[in-house]
């Protein structure tokens, strides 16, 4: 899950972005509004956490502007905990949701999970498609209720193509779930990776779709996986 982080406080800044990663997300981080509208734009967060006092622009201009351009993207702002009429403010403006400072790393993690789940039409914590779950709280992905060993990548991958079942995702798309600014990405990195899960899955869950990229069925959630994970 790649999230968008808005905040102009170093020290704040570090600790969210450290503590969201030790829970799985990934974290782009921007300092200032002008920085943060500018990222929203390219549409590949699943969420933005936005702080409301930034530099160059404000974090409120920054909401109103998204969702005045039709950007769909949950987006939870930060804000003090005396300042009622800034939360209100803001979830008037388009905000999602909200946490206070200082702000806890595991319920900004929870929040996050269930925009997430929102923003796709999810109702229940753990996702199931056919013989698989995920459940991104304990990062865990189950086959007919067995637990499975993926690697990182190999789970962000799945949980990508699960979130989006039904849609094909290109290369692009798929890189841009799995990979930060700036780190390298060789340029078969999704191939190594849809072959590693494709051998830990069973077969035909993920199909190729020659040419544009890779898709995961929709398929009725059996009830022997279903009851098994929950
Ligand atoms: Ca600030």
């Amino acid at each position: 899950m790649r999230v968008l982080l808005a905040e102009d406080d170093d020290l704040l800044g570090a600790g969210i972005r450290v503590g969201l990663g030790q829970q799985g997300f990934l974290v782009d981080w921007v300092r200032d509004g002008f920085a943060a509208s500018c990222e929203l734009q390219t549409g590949i967060y699943q969420a933005m956490i936005l702080d409301l006092g930034l530099p160059r622009q404000d974090g409120m201009d920054v909401l109103r502007q998204a969702r005045a351009y039709k950007i769909k993207t949950p987006i939870l702002v930060l804000t003090a905990r005396d300042a009622v009429n800034a939360r209100v403010a803001g979830l008037d403006a388009g905000a999602d949701d909200y946490i206070v400072k200082p702000v806890d790393l595991y319920e900004l993690a929870a929040r996050l999970r269930a925009l997430i789940r929102r923003a796709h039409h999810q109702v229940e914590p753990v996702l199931h498609i056919g013989r698989i779950g995920i459940d991104p709280a304990a990062h865990r992905v189950f086959v007919d209720g067995q637990v499975i060993d993926l690697a990182a990548r190999e789970y962000d991958l799945l949980h990508a193509l699960m979130l989006n079942a039904g849609r094909v995702l290109n290369r692009t798309q798929l890189e841009q779930h799995l990979y930060s600014w700036g780190e390298e990405i060789s340029s078969n990195a999704i191939e190594v990776h849809i072959h590693h899960l494709r051998r830990k899955l069973p077969p035909k869950t993920i199909e190729t779709v020659r040419g544009v990229g890779y898709l995961m069925p929709k398929r009725a959630a059996s009830s022997l996986s279903y009851e098994a994970a929950s």
